[in-house]
């Protein structure tokens, strides 16, 4: 088993092998979670604090749960209500909580960068869970081990990541993974959904969804992130539908067995139509918020086994 890191702030810090390491163990939760008793013991006594500073349905709920199973004490802090509404900085509030003593904080936040400042200051293991633009793990980690599992491999593949890649951490977090898994990545959406550095990712870029989608073997739909854009990228969101919204006949220029993904929350009627997602023999969206508890549990426990080992270090 390898897995060195102290935070979990991004997918471009964790070496293959961690990642295998993470998916490995995860496999074990998702046994667990599916078992009758779904407890297991290996936070208890620590806490997690949650602290996000956006919306979030599933990954807050995902971390709760994953905390909750492993028997840790797990807080959300309400961040709406919180001092930052005063006036108080982030590094203020990282200071007052790290006082509380956690053990693990899970950090969502607007901009990029904020939730490793965050882990500089704070002596406790940080999670990333979605910072701006820049970076989302545990949803990368867990649509590898969704695909993975449904394909028996995460090597080797051809994956399309398709719409709104500009405002996407998720399609970033995936574009660093999948490539540190030597799989062949390619970006599908329109030119000025693409980010500008788009000709140095090393991917192949397409912007007509049936050239994109042709002989892939999974195809990972992204949201558009309206709240992120402040002037018109799109003609319209019935132009956008028609031309990459995924339905049955763009679809159907990908291979015959190739899963559909799309991290959530969707919008239906604009990224992908309802049907397509809602297929069970093509859409793996429901495994999805499955695999994210169990990677979740993994990477806490892993990151709580780093946390007693240098503990114990010190104090010998
Ligand atoms: N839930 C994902 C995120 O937080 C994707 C999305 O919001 O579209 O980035």
């Amino acid at each position: 088993m390898t897995f060195r890191a102290k935070h979990l702030l991004g997918i471009e810090h964790l070496g293959p092998d961690e990642i295998d390491t993470i998916l490995n163990l995860a496999d074990d939760y998702v046994a667990l979670n599916r078992s009758k008793n779904k407890r297991s013991d290996v936070l208890a006594g620590l806490t997690q604090i949650n602290m996000f500073f956006e919306n979030s349905t599933r990954t807050q709920a995902s971390f709760e749960l994953a905390g909750k199973r492993l028997g840790a004490d797990v807080m959300n802090m309400a961040m709406q209500a919180s001092s930052i509404k005063k006036g108080e900085t982030l590094i203020d509030t990282a200071l007052t909580l790290n006082a509380m003593h956690p053990d693990l904080l899970v950090v969502r936040h607007p901009h990029s960068g904020a939730v490793e400042l965050l882990a500089s200051k704070v002596n406790c293991a940080v999670l990333n869970a979605g910072d701006g633009r820049h970076e989302h793990p545990t949803q990368a980690l867990l649509d590898a081990l969704t695909i993975r599992r449904k394909k028996g491999r995460l090597h080797r593949l051809s994956i399309a990541i398709c719409g709104d890649i500009a405002h996407s951490r998720v399609a970033r977090s995936n574009l660093i993974l999948l490539g540190k898994m030597e799989n062949r990545v390619r970006l599908v959406g329109p030119p000025t959904l693409m980010p500008s550095e788009v000709s140095e990712l090393g991917v192949e870029v397409y912007d007509d969804m049936r050239e994109g989608l042709k002989d892939v073997d999974v195809v990972m739909m992204l949201r558009l992130q309206k709240e992120r854009m402040d002037g018109g990228f799109i003609p319209s969101e019935r132009e956008y539908y028609h031309r990459y919204g995924l339905d049955a006949e763009k679809l159907s220029h990908a291979k015959p067995d190739a899963i559909v993904m799309h991290p959530g929350p969707m919008n239906r009627g604009v990224e992908i139509d309802g049907t397509i997602a809602d297929d069970i023999n093509r859409s793996v969206i429901q495994e999805q918020v499955e695999m994210g508890v169990a990677v979740r549990m993994a990477a806490m426990d892993l990151l709580v086994r780093n946390m007693r080992a240098s503990r114990a270090s010190v104090e010998v």
